[in-house]
């Protein structure tokens, strides 16, 4: 089972969550996708045992082949190249913005003059370890670097189906959180009662009905705030996972960097609960279809 968490938006807790649960149940997989900032293996300081440089193929012209046709340009749906033709005997030239180009491969397939090679850029790389018998894997994006799906694509190949794969999705409700929550088999969405958290809950409630994904909502610091995220759940029949007050003892042990199944082992009950939630929603799911 492939469980993802995710938050409209930063600091609602997704990563506490991930990691809490992760700890209070066995044969685990860890997948931190949030690869511009990760951050979950500050609480599960995992041994990591191997390193992999993330790479994606991006194109370079020989402008000795080139005759500045635009067929590139036209074909790169991220902007990520420019053509200036020559003019008055004078040579063009061809721009290429590695920052924006996904490495798709288009433009070194469709020139008509194979004037474009792909050549190797350097965007991140992908640490492996372990924490127990847990497996754990992150990706961390190059600073300045622009593009995260595609790491992120290249972090998931290590999925491991047989275990139970948490992935730790980036905030938010763009590209990077589609590529990581996306194959998903449940997706449980961590917001806290505030309008904010509302507002940005609904915006991922959208996307995963699109996707199509089965989801949840966890409410973090649940009694601090308004009851208007609960009545948006009930309203839109999601159901509501689990609840976590706000506490001293858990900010503590955030920020000592522990997560606080680990300090206090009665949360463990409360994450295996959540855990056997979604198992049930999901197979009353797959029952329906
Ligand atoms: S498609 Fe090829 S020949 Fe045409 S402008 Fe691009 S690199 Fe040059
Ligand atoms: S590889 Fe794809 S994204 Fe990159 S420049 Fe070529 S067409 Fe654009």
């Amino acid at each position: 089972m492939i469980i993802s968490v995710a938050s409209g938006k930063g600091g609602t807790g997704k990563t506490t969550v991930a990691v809490n649960l992760a700890l209070s149940l066995k044969n685990i997989q860890f997948i931190d996708c949030d690869v511009e900032e990760p951050n979950a293996h500050i609480f599960l300081k995992p041994r990591i045992a191997g390193e992999k440089k993330a790479n994606i193929p991006v194109p370079e012209v020989d402008e000795a082949k080139c005759t500045y046709c635009g067929k590139c340009r036209e074909v790169c749906a991220y902007h990520a190249i420019a053509v200036l033709p020559g003019s008055d005997g004078k040579k063009g030239s061809v721009l290429i913005f590695p920052h924006l180009c996904h490495g798709c491969g288009a433009c070194s397939l469709l020139c008509p003059q194979g004037a474009i090679k792909e050549v190797n850029k350097e965007i991140g790389a992908i640490e492996i370890g372990e924490k127990g018998n847990m497996q754990f894997i992150h990706g961390r994006l190059n600073i300045g670097e622009a593009m995260s799906p595609p790491l992120i694509r290249q972090v998931k190949e290590y999925i491991n189906s047989t275990r139970i794969v948490i992935i730790d999705a980036p905030p938010g409700t763009s590209c990077p959180v589609i590529t990581a929550v996306k194959e998903s088999d449940f997706c449980m969405l961590v917001t806290e009662p505030t309008p904010f958290g509302l507002n940005d809950l609904i915006l991922a409630v959208e996307v995963l009905r699109k996707l199509q994904i089965p989801f949840g909502v966890v409410i973090n610091r649940s009694d601090i705030g308004d009851g208007k995220v609960e009545d948006y759940c009930a309203n839109e029949h999601i159901p509501v996972l689990m609840k976590i007050p706000f506490s001293r003892e858990i900010a503590v042990s955030y920020s000592e960097g522990v997560p606080i199944v680990e300090k206090d082992a009665s949360y463990q009950d409360k994450f295996i609960n959540l855990y056997l939630n979604i198992c049930g929603i999901k197979n009353e799911a797959n029952s329906r279809h």
